[in-house]
C-alpha cells in the first residue's frame, strides 16, 4: 500500500509535495501513562512504513530540492528526549535513515520538561490527596489504579499547557518537591554530541520550551536566541534549522515569532500544522504531521490526504 503512494505520486496523481514526519519519544516497554508513545518494535515498524513510501532525506536538502517524481520526506523529532539516543539512533542507523532533532536546551543538565513533572508527579505520589490549590489546581484523587491516575493526567496537563509562563513556573515548582527522585529523561551534552557524530542533525526549538505567544517580544527573543547560542556552544556550530514550540500558527506562535526567528540566523522553520511542504510557500513555517494510522492502508490514505491539504500559514 506504502507502494501504491509512490506509485501514484510518479504517475503525478498526487501534489509534488515534501513530507516532514515529526516523533518526540519512543519506549522501550509500553508506558500505562503514556499509551500513545510507541514502543521500539512498534517504531521501527513505522520507520520501515516511512522508508516504503519515500526516499528519505536530510531535512536541510528538502529546502533547495527540485521535485522530480520521486517521492521524499524528512524524520523529525522534538524536545530532545533522552530515548532518542538511547532507542531511536540505533534504529535509524540500521535502516541508514537520517533525522533531524529540535532541542529545548534547558534540559540538558537533567531537568524535566514541565510535562514530565507533571506526569512524574501523578505516576510516583502515594495514593491519596494529590494537592495542588496552592498553585489554582484543587485537589486530585489518586488510587492505586494506574488507569486512574491516568484519567486525571489528561485534564490537568490541558489545565496547564496554556497557563501563562510564571503560573505554569509556579505548578512546576511544587510539582519538583513531590518527585524527590526525578527519571532523566532529556539528552545532555554527551549526548547530543554523539547524535552530531553519527550524522543526524541538531535544530534549536528555544531554551524553556515556552509556548511563544505566552511571552513578551524580549522573552521569545531571548529564549530563541539563548537556545541557539547554547547549541552553539555545545555542538561547535550555530543550527540553522528550527522548529516552533508546540508550533500551531497564531495560536502557538505569531507573525513576530517568524521575524525574530529569522532575525537570529535560522534558515528556515518547522510548525506542527498538518501538510506537506510544496517547497514554495513560506520557509519559516513548513508544515508537518504525525500519522495516527500506520496500517498499510490507512497509511498511504493518510498521506494522499495531507497531501491535498492546504495547510494554515500566518500571512507575511
Ligand atoms: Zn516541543
Amino acid at each position: 500500500m506504502s507502494s501504491a503512494f509512490r506509485f501514484a505520486y510518479r504517475l503525478r496523481l498526487l501534489p509534488q509535495r515534501h513530507h516532514v514526519f515529526i516523533f518526540h519519544r519512543v519506549v522501550a516497554e509500553r508506558d500505562p501513562l503514556m499509551r500513545l508513545l510507541p514502543t521500539v518494535a512498534e517504531f521501527a515498524q513505522q520507520l520501515e512504513r516511512i522508508r516504503a513510501a519515500f526516499t528519505v532525506i536530510p531535512l536541510a536538502d528538502s529546502l533547495d530540492r527540485q521535485p522530480d517524481g520521486t517521492p521524499t520526506a524528512s524524520i523529525t523529532f522534538d524536545d530532545g528526549y533522552r530515548d532518542n539516543h538511547e532507542l531511536v539512533l540505533p534504529l535509524l542507523q540500521r535502516l541508514q535513515l537520517h533525522a533531524t532533532f529540535f532541542i529545548a536546551t534547558a534540559f540538558t543538565d537533567g531537568d524535566l520538561m514541565w510535562n514530565d513533572w507533571l506526569t512524574e508527579a501523578v505516576r510516583q505520589h502515594a495514593s491519596g490527596e494529590l494537592d495542588l490549590t496552592q498553585v489554582g489546581l484543587g485537589k486530585t484523587l489518586l488510587s492505586d489504579d494506574i488507569e486512574q491516575r491516568r484519567s486525571v493526567l489528561g485534564p490537568l496537563r490541558q489545565k496547564l499547557k496554556y497557563l501563562p509562563a510564571p503560573a505554569r513556573m509556579a505548578v512546576v515548582a511544587q510539582l519538583r518537591s513531590l518527585v524527590p527522585e526525578p527519571p532523566r529523561l532529556m539528552m545532555n551534552a554527551s549526548e547530543l554530541n554523539a547524535m552530531q557524530a553519527a550524522g543526524m542533525t541538531l535544530g534549536g526549538h528555544t531554551h524553556d520550551h515556552h509556548v511563544l505567544a505566552t511571552l513578551t517580544t524580549d522573552e521569545a527573543r531571548w529564549q530563541i536566541q539563548h537556545n541557539r547560542q547554547r547549541l552553539t556552544e555545545l555542538l561547535g556550530s550555530a543550527p540553522t534549522l528550527f522548529a516552533y514550540p508546540n508550533g500551531k500558527p497564531g495560536q502557538d506562535y505569531r507573525r513576530e515569532h517568524v521575524e525574530l526567528v529569522r532575525e537570529a540566523g535560522y534558515r528556515a522553520a518547522w510548525t506542527t500544522e498538518h501538510g506537506a511542504w510544496n517547497g514554495r510557500s513560506d520557509c519559516f513555517q513548513i508544515p508537518r504531521f504525525t500519522p495516527w494510522r500506520w496500517d498499510g492502508l490507512g497509511f498511504a490514505r493518510q498521506l494522499a490526504e495531507i497531501s491535498f491539504k492546504t495547510p494554515q500559514l500566518l500571512p507575511a
